[in-house]
């Protein structure tokens, strides 16, 4: 809690982003510095609720301490609020920045009044904590001389590296890319996480002793089975990379682009060069359709409208969201309710208008007769519940249409991992491609192999893979040492 009376007295008051039409200039990330008193009157707003659900798993996935460090901030003790903040959670300076916050939408007080800002006290302790120096490599005590082989470095990777590390094992990282960090690095763009952000925690761990090899595709120019034989475990961190496609007429035209294409090779050419290499796909001066939203969809339209383009429109095949929580979906769940993220803002600033086009169906690529894209051919539908309570689409008759177009990106979610090395270790996958390993155990079908994050439950959010990073490192250890005491 902060201060007894402080949700009374205070307004919530988010750390504002920078002015749209500013950012849209560069790549920088887009919120503002504010004082410590902003911050201390926002940790006082939390009240002795008494049951914190936003610390519970539906608030927080890592369990995050989160009245406790509202306090700590709310009384100016900023290096105890650290304390408690890495207990739980490896890497806060991604989640603070990244997370759509659960927690806030669990805030008791929210039930009745806006919650406290809960994910800008959180970004604030870490930042403080790097700016007065008090983040430091987490080197063990001693060793185990066991060796822990961990493949894959986004965050479900990394936070099983820490973990395994600070348990005295020897670990390695293997990543595909040039560059660690999995979609913190090449996913998610630079205005929203800068890259060294990441890179400073990558620096971290290597210090600590965690080894990184970069440019090592384990199943491809690394051969999974002598992985096996030279660690005494092997963690799978891969990720659910997999795009979904969108095999309609005209899908092989010049300018249908998967939504991880555009976006991985803007960021490298952005850290290569500052863009001057070209090596990336230009928007600039079309017509952009992004097709599907969530957070990938966002930052195709952030993305392409830091390019110039000329238009920008997004179709989701869903309705639009209600503005309140519906009588399904109560306090304290995740609230499915229409929300206006950075991309959209930026497209409503530039353009003048929310770029969101609901319940359309995309039908044929048009071609311009010299096989570029053109446009997109789509109808609306309609969604009805049946009375099993199934949801339903129908095309609505007459609604076709052409959108113009120059560009697409496909942003339509992703498929699992790559089957490599489902077929290389003969892993066991779910219903829906997933590597299989129950949540809690996190062990595979082969011994002594853990899966953890995205490769595992599927496409997900940056707060579970770490969340998953820390639990399969917990079951590794038991595993190797036959007793944990990892948390
Ligand atoms: P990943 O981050 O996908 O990392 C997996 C890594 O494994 C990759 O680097 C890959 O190259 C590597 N790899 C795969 N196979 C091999 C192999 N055989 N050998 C070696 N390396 C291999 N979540 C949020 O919470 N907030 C957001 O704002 C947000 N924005 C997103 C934006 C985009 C564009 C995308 C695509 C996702 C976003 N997410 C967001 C989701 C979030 O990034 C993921 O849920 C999270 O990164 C999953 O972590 P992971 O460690 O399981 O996998």
């Amino acid at each position: 809690m902060g201060k007894p009376t402080g949700f009374m007295e205070f307004q919530r008051n988010t750390i504002p982003y920078r002015d749209p039409l500013v950012r849209i200039n560069d790549y920088n990330e887009f919120q503002i510095e504010v004082t410590d008193s902003h911050l201390q009157t926002q940790g006082a707003r939390c009240m002795d609720c008494g049951v914190p659900f936003c610390q519970s798993t539906t608030g927080c996935p890592v369990d995050n301490l989160i009245p406790e460090w509202n306090d700590l901030v709310y009384r100016g003790r900023w290096r105890e609020a650290l304390d408690r903040l890495h207990k739980t959670n490896n890497f806060p300076e991604f989640t603070g920045r990244v997370c759509p916050a659960p927690c806030e939408n669990a805030c008791v007080l929210g039930i009745t009044n806006p919650p406290v800002s809960i994910k800008n006290i959180e970004c604030s302790i870490i930042d403080r904590g790097f700016e007065e120096g008090w983040v430091t490599a987490l080197v063990p005590e001693h060793r185990t001389g066991k060796k822990v082989a961990v493949i894959g470095s986004g965050p479900a990777g990394l936070a099983a590296a820490e973990q395994l590390n600070k348990a005295g094992h020897n670990v390695t990282v293997y990543e595909r890319d040039d560059r660690i960090g999995g979609l913190l690095m090449y996913g998610i763009p630079n205005m929203k996480l800068d890259k060294d952000t990441v890179q400073r925690r990558v620096d971290l761990m290597e210090a600590a002793g965690v080894k990184f090899v970069t440019n090592a595709h384990v199943g491809q120019n690394i051969d999974v089975a002598e992985l096996k034989e030279k660690n005494d475990a092997i963690i799978l961190a891969t990720g659910a990379t997999k795009p979904r496609d969108l095999p309609i007429p005209g899908r092989e035209l010049k300018g249908v682009h998967f939504a991880m294409d555009f976006l991985r090779a803007n960021t490298k050419s952005l850290l290569d060069s500052k863009l001057a290499d070209g090596k990336y796909i230009s928007a600039e001066g079309k017509d952009v359709i992004v097709i599907g939203g969530g957070d990938t969809g966002t930052d195709c339209i952030g993305t392409s409208i830091r390019h110039g383009c000329n238009s920008v429109v997004n179709f989701e095949l869903l309705p639009q969201p209600p503005a309140e929580r519906a009588p399904d979906n109560p306090w304290p769940q995740w609230a499915r309710i229409f929300r206006v993220d950075y991309g959209h803002q930026e497209a409503e600033a530039k353009f003048g208008n929310d770029p969101r086009e609901y319940c359309i169906l995309s039908k044929e690529f048009v071609d311009d007769g010299n096989g570029n894209l053109a446009g997109i051919k789509t109808v609306n539908v309609q969604w009805t519940k049946d009375d099993s309570g199934r949801w339903n689409m129908a095309e609505v008759p007459g609604s076709e249409k052409v959108f113009k177009a120059d560009i697409v990106m496909l942003a339509m979610g992703f498929l699992g991992p790559e089957a490599t090395l489902v077929e290389k270790l003969g892993l066991e996958t779910d219903q829906r491609s997933n590597f299989k390993a129950e949540y809690g155990r996190f062990a595979t079908s082969i011994d002594g192999v853990f899966a953890a994050g995205d490769c595992r439950r599927g496409q997900s959010l940056v707060v579970w893979a770490i969340n998953e990073g820390r639990a399969a490192a917990r079951e590794c250890d038991k595993y190797l040492m036959g007793a944990t005491t990892l948390p």
